[in-house]
């Protein structure tokens, strides 16, 4: 999964174009704004040319989740980009409208985000000005302008490993349903014999216990595989839908067999079946589980 939050930005430390201005030349009237290394002769900017700027190397660009916070993301390397408004004949003053920062080499320490996959600023409301005869740059605007940046990352890791977990839960369902009617068959007789001597009896432990033990074996795989840091996107979901549907098989087959018992209020066996039914729904539902399980054996990105 991936996903896209918007951020306010928190703090954009040195926002200074760093463009020089050029001595005149002497086979031109040089502009205030031309291109080449500070004190180089190099042709003139037109009005309308984009220009980049790298923010001084060691700055790194911060979003934070809350304003002064320390959690976000960080990028190490940015730069401006900025079109010409004006650029008279030197001395002077040029002007740009600063409209576009990229970004790149970022990080996030944001629980859950694995990778920041893009960033992007969607309005600067920023003028930039230069001026040749003292050199400075002044950049203009307003801190409380709203300019949206929007933050793309990666997600999907933590419901690797949070439906591992769903799944163990669900087995538990299962296995407290399990056990209770175990205890049940093995004390109680039906039509004069030992229950647990009925075939059909047998069959209903035999299923049960089968789907019980697959379930749990799927989860620890899950789980496993999460704890080392492996690509369990598929084993994941399949612990959890195959958890889901054996807490449902469990405890309604245990419902049937128990018989009037489990009707009574309070009845453990009986909450265990109400239960069991949201392990269906909640951190992705059956069908979106076999969404990804069919995605991941095709190739397909199962996100
Ligand atoms: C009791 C309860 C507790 C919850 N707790 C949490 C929680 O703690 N945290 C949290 O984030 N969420 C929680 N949820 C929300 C839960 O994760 C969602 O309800 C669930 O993911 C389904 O999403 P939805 O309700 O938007 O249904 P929809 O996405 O609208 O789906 C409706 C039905 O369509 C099916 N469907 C949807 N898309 C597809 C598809 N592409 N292919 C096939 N079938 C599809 C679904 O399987 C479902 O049967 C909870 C929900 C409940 C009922």
């Amino acid at each position: 999964m991936r996903a896209s939050r918007t951020a306010p930005i928190a703090a954009l430390a040195a926002l200074a174009l760093a463009l020089a201005a050029s001595p005149a030349r002497a086979d031109d009237p040089a502009s205030v704004l031309t291109t080449g290394a500070a004190g180089t002769d190099g042709a003139n900017v037109v009005v309308g040319d984009v220009l980049n700027a790298s923010v001084a190397a060691g700055t790194t660009a911060n979003f934070a989740t809350a304003a002064g916070g320390s959690t976000g993301v960080k990028c190490a390397v940015s730069a401006f980009t900025a079109t010409v408004t004006d650029n008279p004949v030197a001395p002077g003053v040029a002007g740009e409208s600063t409209t576009g920062h990229t970004f790149s080499s970022c990080t996030a320490n944001i629980f859950g985000v694995t990778k920041v996959n893009s960033v992007t600023v969607n309005n600067l409301p920023f003028g930039t000005t230069v001026d040749s005869a003292t050199g400075a740059v002044t950049v203009t605007g307003t801190d409380t302008a709203p300019i949206q940046t929007t933050l793309s990352g990666s997600t999907y890791k933590m419901l690797d490993s949070t439906r591992p977990v769903v799944g163990a839960q669900a087995v538990g369902i299962a296995r407290a349903a399990y056990e209770f009617l175990l205890e049940r068959i093995q004390s109680q007789t039906l039509h004069g014999t030992p229950m647990a001597s009925h075939q059909h009896i047998m069959f209903e432990l035999a299923e049960m216990h089968m789907e019980i033990t697959a379930s749990r074996m799927l989860a620890h795989r899950a789980a496993w595989m999460a704890d080392h840091h492996l690509d369990n996107v598929s084993v994941a979901s399949m612990a959890k839908a195959h958890a889901a549907r054996t807490a449902q098989m469990v405890t309604t087959r245990a419902m049937v067999l128990l018989g009037d018992e489990a009707l009574e209020p309070g009845h453990p066996v009986e909450k265990w079946y109400r239960d069991a039914k949201i392990y269906d729904i909640f951190e992705g539902t059956g069908q979106i589980q076999r969404r990804i399980i069919a995605k991941t054996m095709t190739g397909m990105n199962p996100t």
